[in-house]
């Protein structure tokens, strides 16, 4: 009998997978290789400082240090490199960007994340309407692809892996736990991304996704591979001279394949802020796992006891993941209570609905 099925290995199946396996528990990972997941299309950026208003993300004093070294651990467990050290770098274009700015800056819970002026990047010759530059440190890129193809080898080789469409009409529960097929586990974890949304025992919970597209271009001869540049969309070193950018963040969508319009958007919103040449070299769409209230889907089921999610990590699954998969699996293994923000029990009221 395997202790846990976890359904889903994107970055969420994966991290609950590592906690569990150091806990010494007897695991299998069932995933369908779905292209267009989350996982595989992110950047994969830890970004401290985020949108318009510059704010500071959600818990990132406790969320990035925890995914440095979670990352260090699996990096030297799977002989690979996995999280960069790189800073954010914004290119303030234009007066309102920069007395948005000027309101934020003196902020003290900003100053830890904020390069000194002297240290940014200087020169912006790469760059259109460049009027000023801020960094923040403490940032990132998690190599997500490479993290989870050496994961699912190492599953693999502990025979610990099957890749298949997990068949929620063939999962039996009964006292002992659940049987999926030829395994039966104590409990089970869906860790399914946004395809959760199909899922029949968790369907009722309040996903609300928004499709990301991204076009990959290769660019000769830029000269910032180093940093995370922020310009209207972001440009980030992927290898040789091909950089990702994007994405567009799109909640009405009648597709979830890449549509000619974002790529042609991409390709402008690109082209208006730098001066370098540049060429298309493919073009890809996936769905973020996103919550109406932007707080992670923890928990057990409502009724089926040995049945678990693990979800909602929106768009900042590369950070959120391994503090909350390790918190998650101290839940599962120590006891240890969930903080009412992250468990589905704060959703109970849409699941009495959906009865
Ligand atoms: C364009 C874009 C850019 C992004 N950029 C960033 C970024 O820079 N930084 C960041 O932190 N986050 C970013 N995100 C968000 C990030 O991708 C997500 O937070 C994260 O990947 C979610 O991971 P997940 O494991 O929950 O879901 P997924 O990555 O979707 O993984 C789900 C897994 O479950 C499998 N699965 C689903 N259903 C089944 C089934 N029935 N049977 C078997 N297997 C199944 C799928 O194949 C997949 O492997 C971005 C997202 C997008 C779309």
């Amino acid at each position: 009998m395997l202790d846990y099925i976890i359904v889903g290995q994107g970055i969420a199946g994966t991290l609950v997978s590592h906690y569990l396996l150091k806990a010494n528990k007897n695991i299998v990972v069932v995933d369908n290789n779905f292209h267009q997941s989350s996982s595989k299309l992110a950047a994969g950026l830890v970004n401290p400082i985020t949108g318009r208003r510059f704010v500071k993300s959600w818990r990132i004093d406790q969320l990035i240090p925890f995914a440095q070294s979670a990352y260090q651990e699996l990096e030297q467990e799977l002989g690979i490199k996995i999280m960069l050290q790189k800073n954010v770098t914004w290119i303030l274009s234009s007066p309102k960007m920069e007395n948005d700015w000027m309101q934020r800056s003196s902020e003290l819970e900003l100053a830890p994340y904020i390069v000194l002026k002297e240290e940014r990047l200087q020169n912006t010759e790469a760059f259109q309407n460049a009027r000023s530059v801020i960094e923040f440190k403490q940032a990132g890129q998690v190599q997500l692809l490479g993290l989870m193809k050496a994961y699912r080898q190492k599953l693999q080789n502990q025979d610990a892996y099957l890749q298949e469409n997990f068949d929620y009409s063939q999962l039996q529960i009964d006292q002992d736990g659940v049987k999926y097929k030829h395994l039966k586990a104590k409990r089970i974890i869906f860790c399914e991304g946004y395809q959760a949304m199909e899922n029949p025992f968790f369907n009722y919970l309040p996903f609300w996704p928004a499709k990301g597209e991204v076009i990959l271009v290769r660019i000769p001869n830029y000269p910032h591979q180093n940093k995370l540049i922020k310009h209207d969309v972001f440009i980030i070193h992927l290898y040789d001279d091909i950089y990702w950018v994007g994405s567009s963040y799109i909640r009405k969508y009648e597709t979830t394949e890449p549509t000619d319009i974002e790529q042609q958007q991409l390709a402008k919103r690109l082209a208006s802020g730098l001066n370098l040449p540049f060429e298309i070299v493919d073009h890809q769409a996936a769905v973020r796992p996103t919550v109406r209230d932007r707080r992670p889907f923890l928990g057990q089921h409502p009724i089926h006891q040995s049945m678990y999610i693990f979800n909602g990590l929106g768009a900042k699954g590369s950070y959120l993941a391994p503090f909350f998969a390790n918190y998650f699996v101290n839940y599962l293994e120590q006891g240890q209570p969930l903080d009412k923000e992250v468990d589905i029990q704060r959703n109970l009221n849409f699941f009495n609905q959906n009865k």
